[in-house]
């Protein structure tokens, strides 16, 4: 498996490929802003999307969902509770202001353990409500990729319309925190110290958990 990551200045963002080497086919996960330049950096490393994955339903993470799906055609996948909100008017608009048209329709509505098939590479989605009520994180071996439910170093913010503190800490606690401690961890924002970090460092060190 290859993961590269495409850092998006604008809010800070990372966007992530996940690479199956066999196949040469690749996931795309949270597109947003600039999507030329992610089909660019797909494409130089010789990969083919075939799924965009939202952690949950942001414009900041989901601006991009359109146009690399029409470049692509690769199917898209979001939980259940947030499914509703990428093609919502606000997102539509919101997506404007992000470098994007917003958002078609997912595809596919996902639930916690589901099993999203990339090539040979296979990403279990983690149900970790609490920043938004459909967010999720994307694990596979030695690999968890947390959006905005952990940072490096903090938590996603919680006051938003469908947050809670409560479910967030729960989440983190009993769903990451229960991964082997040397899981890298691959954060939505670049908000800490350094880009990625690990659940053990994590579990030892971040203040709001
Ligand atoms: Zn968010
Ligand atoms: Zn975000």
């Amino acid at each position: 498996m290859e993961i590269k990551v495409i850092y998006l200045p604008q809010m800070a963002n990372f966007c992530y490929m996940v690479g199956d080497e066999a196949t040469r086919t690749c996931g795309v996960i949270d597109p947003a802003f600039d999507p030329q330049k992610i089909l660019d950096a797909v494409r130089d490393v010789g990969y083919t999307i075939t799924h965009v994955i939202n952690t949950h339903g942001h414009s900041d993470h989901t601006s991009g969902n359109a146009a690399i799906i029409e470049a692509t055609g690769a199917q898209l996948c979001i939980h259940r509770a947030d499914a509703d909100q990428v093609t919502r008017l606000l997102t539509r608009v919101l997506s404007r202001f992000m470098g994007g048209k917003g958002s078609p329709k997912p595809s596919r509505e996902l639930e916690d353990n589901d099993v999203i098939d990339i090539g040979q590479t296979s990403l279990k989605v983690i149900h970790t409500p609490g920043h938004t009520p459909g967010s999720i994180c994307l694990y596979t071996d030695g690999h968890v990729f947390t959006g905005d439910t952990l940072f490096v170093g903090a938590v996603g913010r919680t006051d938003l319309p469908g947050g809670s503190s409560r479910m967030l800490l729960a989440s983190v606690r009993e769903k990451l925190y229960t991964l082997p401690g040397d899981t890298k961890v691959w954060p939505g924002h670049d908000y800490g110290p350094s880009p990625s970090s690990t659940i053990a460092v994590e579990q030892r060190t971040n203040p709001f958990t």
